[in-house]
């Protein structure tokens, strides 16, 4: 007998790599190219140093309270987390504690199956459809709650709302967890269910859309008792989770509502040409309503290019795993970076 015995093992999640070197084209993981609203900078030269020596507001009210006023709704229905991987964990933590499976598609964010085993959570993953696409009828059976991206990511493929609408209505006894990391690139929101149903939790991110990944903020929308649970089991394991830049900061940017949109269109119409660019080369995917493409070429093997993109300093993602190992995730960037990932491509599709 050894304490290694007793240690909590778990396989970690891999993030994306954030390489060191500068003058790459990153595009590896889903990063927002460009900057936040004006007002976070303005906001950060704010800060006071006085009020560092502090704790932050365990509340966070401030910021809360600026993401409840930008969604219609009342502060008790929003929970602010440590980008919205920490949010979705309190929610994994608080919500699936059945004996019975979570079910989750079988492609997709690969930190769900890693939370499952953390907590010691039973899980089932549903096999997405020959065209990546969830089939509903899955998440009919019986489980001990449900999470999906939608968009789906790594894929990019959406759920219409209709179909989230009769997944919840399906399963009132287990919570529906709508992670939407890629909402804002032209997907519709299933906010309005967390008023229709009371077991439908939205969980959104600064990261994407709103180009905060660096802060690390993330929020859950919901009915006042699910945010209350939520709550409670965060403040049994940290209750300051939130520092006091990124409350501010974070307020700063929620606030300025047209920004956001301009930005969120720019890279909608960037994912537009970049589609038909990739299509003029004889690349194969499903419609992305989020700040990537998923792709496969109908020749030459994902990982091929995914090597020789290295060696021009062009970083997509490549996963090697069952079914889309020969697929490549590749961010929108500015279009001058899309630019340069496309004359790389004709350099070695031509060659
Ligand atoms: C990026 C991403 C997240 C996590 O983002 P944070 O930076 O932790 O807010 C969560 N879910 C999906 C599907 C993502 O792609």
């Amino acid at each position: 007998m050894s304490w290694e015995e007793n240690v909590r093992k778990v396989v970690p999640y891999t993030p994306g790599e954030q390489p060191k070197v500068t003058d790459i084209v990153k595009l590896n993981t889903n990063e927002n190219p460009y900057p936040p609203s004006p007002n976070v900078m303005e906001a950060l030269r704010d800060l006071s140093e006085g009020r560092m020596r502090l704790y932050p507001d365990p509340k966070a009210e401030e910021l809360v309270h600026a993401i409840a006023e930008a969604y219609g709704l009342k502060d008790e229905e929003v929970f602010a987390g440590v980008g919205s991987d920490d949010v979705l964990a309190m929610c994994f933590l608080t919500f699936f504690n059945s004996k019975k499976p979570i079910l989750f598609p079988d492609i997709t964010y690969s930190f769900y199956d890693v939370w499952a085993d953390l907590f010691r959570i039973p899980y089932e993953t549903q096999p997405l459809d020959e065209n990546f696409h969830i089939v509903p009828a899955d998440y009919l059976k019986e489980n001990g709650g449900i999470i999906f991206p939608n968009p789906n990511a790594p894929t990019g493929v959406v759920l219409p709302l209709d179909t989230v609408r009769q997944i919840a209505a399906a399963n009132p006894d287990s919570v529906v967890i709508v992670d939407e990391a890629y909402v804002d690139f032209g997907a519709e929101s299933a906010l309005p269910l967390i008023h229709e149903y009371d077991n439908v939790i939205i969980v959104q991110t600064f990261s994407k859309s709103r180009s905060m990944a660096g802060l690390r903020i993330g929020y859950a929308m919901s009915n006042a008792k699910m945010i209350k649970y939520l709550n409670d089991v965060k403040y049994s394991f940290n209750s300051y989770t939130m520092n006091y830049p990124s409350i501010k900061l974070g307020a700063a940017e929620v606030r300025d509502t047209e920004h956001f949109r301009a930005v969120c269109d720019k890279i909608i119409a960037t994912r537009t040409s970049s589609a038909k660019r990739f299509r003029e080369r004889g690349f194969q995917f499903e419609e992305s309503c989020s700040n990537f493409l998923f792709v496969r070429h109908e020749k030459v093997s994902a990982k091929e290019i995914f090597d020789y993109l290295r060696t021009q300093n062009i970083f997509v993602r490549w996963f090697n795993k069952p079914r889309i190992s020969n697929y490549l995730r590749v961010t929108i960037g500015t279009d001058e970076e899309m630019d340069k990932l496309f004359a790389a491509l004709d350099r070695f599709l031509d060659r």
